[in-house]
C-alpha cells in the first residue's frame, strides 16, 4: 500500500562529519506484524475449543445419573477434540509453509502421484457423502517441490470441494500443462463462493459464515495452506466460482524436468 518503514542509524565520524544511514525494514515490520497478528489470532482460535472441552466435561459429571445425556454430551465433547486436534494439525502446517523455507530439501515430484494419494485421503470422507470423485490423469507431468506439502495442497482443494457440495455431487480433478506451468484443477458443482468474498477465503482463519460452512467444522486455515504452498513453489491460485453452481480451484506450479528429458530437447 506504499507504506514504507525506514530505520535511521547516525553514526558520529571524524573532522565534524556525520554519517546517516538509512535502512528498508519494511518487509521486517510486515512479517512481524504478520507473526503477531498469527499468535493472536491462534490464541483466540484454540480457546473456544479448549473452553468447550472443559465445560462439556463438567456437564457430563453433572448428568452422571442421566446415561442418555452422558452419550450426547460424550459425543459432543469428542467432536471438539476432533476440532481441537485439526486446528492444531493446520496450524503447525501453515506455520511451516508460511515462511516459504519449507522446500529448500525440494526433489523431481510426479503430479499423478500427488493427485492420486491427494484422493486416496478423501475418498472416505467423499463416499460418505454420496459424492462420485474423479480425476484424469497426466503421466508425465512433473514438477519440483516438496511432496508431503504439494500432497496437503491438493488434499485440502479436494476436501474442501467435497465439503461445499451438495449430496451425490461430483468432484473431479484434472491435470494440464500449459506454457511451462503444471496446472492442477480441482471442479466441484456445490454452494459456490459470492464474488465479494473470493479473495477473503485465502485469508487465515476466514470461514464462509453460512451456517452450512460451521457444521462442517472446518479450521478456516486450508486455502491459507493452499496459497502459501503454491507460492512456495513460485506459483499461484486460480478461483473461478459461481454461487449454487460451483467452484474450480487451479493450483499452478512451474513444470519441471528430468535431466535427461532437458538434454534430448537440446
Ligand atoms: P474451512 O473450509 O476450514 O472453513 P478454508 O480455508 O479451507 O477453511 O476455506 C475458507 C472458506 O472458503 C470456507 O469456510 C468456505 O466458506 C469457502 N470455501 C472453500 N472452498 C470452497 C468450495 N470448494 N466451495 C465453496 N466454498 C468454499
Amino acid at each position: 500500500t506504499g507504506r514504507i518503514v525506514l530505520s535511521i542509524r547516525i553514526a558520529p565520524m571524524s573532522g565534524n562529519r556525520t554519517l546517516i544511514l538509512f535502512f528498508d525494514t519494511t518487509e521486517a515490520k510486515r512479517l512481524e506484524e504478520t507473526r503477531r497478528d498469527f499468535v493472536a489470532n491462534i490464541s483466540h482460535e484454540l480457546k473456544t475449543p479448549i473452553g468447550a472441552i472443559g465445560l462439556l466435561a463438567e456437564t457430563i459429571q453433572d448428568v452422571a445419573d442421566e446415561p442418555e445425556n452422558v452419550v450426547a454430551f460424550s459425543a459432543q465433547l469428542q467432536r471438539e477434540s476432533v476440532r481441537l486436534a485439526s486446528l492444531v494439525q493446520d496450524i503447525i502446517e501453515l506455520s511451516r509453509v508460511q515462511d516459504g523455507a519449507a522446500i529448500a530439501h525440494g526433489e523431481l515430484v510426479s503430479v499423478d502421484d500427488v493427485v492420486a494419494e491427494a484422493i486416496d485421503r478423501c475418498r472416505i470422507e467423499a463416499e460418505s457423502r454420496g459424492i462420485i470423485l474423479a480425476s484424469a490423469q497426466a503421466p508425465d507431468a512433473q514438477v519440483f517441490g516438496d511432496r508431503p506439502l504439494l500432497t496437503t495442497a491438493v488434499r485440502n482443494l479436494v476436501d474442501n470441494a467435497i465439503r461445499y457440495s451438495n449430496r451425490g455431487g461430483r468432484v473431479s480433478v484434472g491435470v494440464t500443462c500449459f506454457e511451462g506451468d503444471v496446472r492442477i484443477a480441482v471442479v466441484d458443482q456445490g454452494v459456490g463462493i459470492p464474488p465479494e468474498l473470493r479473495e477473503r477465503v485465502f485469508e487465515r482463519f476466514f470461514r464462509g459464515d453460512d451456517a452450512r460452512t460451521r457444521e462442517e467444522g472446518g479450521t478456516g486455515l486450508g486455502l491459507s495452506i493452499v496459497k502459501h504452498v503454491a507460492a512456495d513453489h513460485g506459483g499461484r491460485i486460480e478461483l473461478w466460482s459461481e454461487p449454487c453452481k460451483g467452484s474450480t480451484f487451479t493450483f499452478i506450479i512451474p513444470e519441471a524436468y528430468a535431466p535427461d528429458t532437458e538434454q534430448e530437447e537440446q
